[in-house]
């Protein structure tokens, strides 16, 4: 086998038949002047069902540098990036999409900041009318959230385009957890850390294939990955409650002992008050069970992908 690369570009993708051919030949430009030909790119299909596949089973016979790996079904971005991250033997690892929306001729800047001793880089989207109102405003509600209630901190305009040392890759590869938040991963293992800033064009062509699913689960993932706030809740939420009828039983109390109203006058708000408590105790209860079904997946300990077939590839660098 040849010696390891220098740099590892790891791009997962999901019927991507229209970007792919423009991704690797930017990628190529930029990267053979960039490492002196000492790279490899990782493709990871994840589930394609268009004509990608067989573009890339091309790109890799013709070039031994393009390494590809088929999973076995749709497994999701994460799951494929974390995949290609096994498999990536260089001492410097790029993660990237494949719809050109993280441009390959940003990586000059990610390479030179490793060089210069860095050993994450991450980036920063600039740009901010990619996104549609309703996505802004829950990414909004998510980083607020997520923030405030997490162990770790992360960007909001943060991204999976990111440079990793080979060092500070191991450590992520070896958190144990199965369902893996990558953004929340790396900003966990510390090192040295540096953030680039890019403008975000539209995808080159094709569509988001990010189901609304996938982007929940992704959230609530990362949420239930990073911070046990939620157990939590139920405890301040009772307290609220109890403070709450407590005043009110005193309130309704002095009114009835004044004689501003009878006794049957409270009905309406009790009735409110219950509702109140069940709903509070669904939300809680519904919490714990979100806990539950996390804790519940990772103690089955199952792999979250498959690899059907790889080419150019002998097999994980570090094992899953
Ligand atoms: N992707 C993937 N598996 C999926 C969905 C998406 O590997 O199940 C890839 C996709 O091909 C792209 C990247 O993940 O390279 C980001 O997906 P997308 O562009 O759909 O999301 P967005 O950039 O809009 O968040
Ligand atoms: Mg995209």
């Amino acid at each position: 086998m040849t010696s390891k690369p220098v740099l590892s570009v790891v791009v997962p993708f999901h019927n991507e038949a229209a970007c792919l051919p423009e991704l690797l030949k930017r990628l190529k430009e930029v990267l053979v002047p960039l490492t002196q030909a000492s790279y490899e790119i990782i493709l990871v299909d994840d589930g394609s069902t268009d004509s990608s596949p067989a573009f890339v089973q091309n790109a890799a016979a013709a070039d031994s540098k393009i390494k590809a790996i088929t999973l076995s079904r749709n497994s999701g971005h994460q799951a494929a990036i974390g995949c290609g991250l096994e498999y990536a033997s260089g001492q410097a690892v790029i993660t990237m999409d494949a719809d050109l929306q993280h441009p390959p001729e940003v990586i000059p800047q990610l390479f030179e900041k490793w060089r210069s001793g860095f050993q994450v880089v991450r980036t920063i989207r600039i740009s901010k009318n990619r996104i549609g109102l309703a996505q802004k405003l829950t990414s909004w509600v998510f980083y607020r959230l997520f923030n405030r209630i997490s162990e770790v901190q992360i960007l909001p305009e943060g991204s999976d385009f990111r440079l990793l040392d080979r060092r500070a890759l191991d450590a992520v590869l070896s958190l144990p957890e199965r369902q893996r938040f990558l953004r929340g991963f790396v900003s966990y293992i510390g090192f040295k850390q540096t953030n680039v800033e890019f403008e975000c064009p539209e995808r080159f062509a094709g569509q988001r294939s990010y189901t609304f699913r996938q982007s929940f689960a992704l959230a609530s993932n990362a949420l239930l990955s990073f911070s046990t706030a939620g157990l939590s809740l139920p405890f301040f939420l009772g307290l609220a409650s109890l403070c709450v009828v407590v005043l009110y039983v005193a309130v309704c109390g002095y009114l009835i002992w004044a004689g501003v109203f009878a006794l049957s006058a409270g009905w309406l708000s009790l009735f409110t008050l219950g509702l109140l408590s069940l709903s509070l105790q669904l939300i809680t209860t519904g919490i714990f069970g979100l806990y539950l079904g996390k804790i519940f997946l990772e103690v089955k300990q199952r792999p979250n992908y498959f690899v059907a077939a790889t080419q150019n590839l002998e097999g994980p660098v570090r094992k899953p």
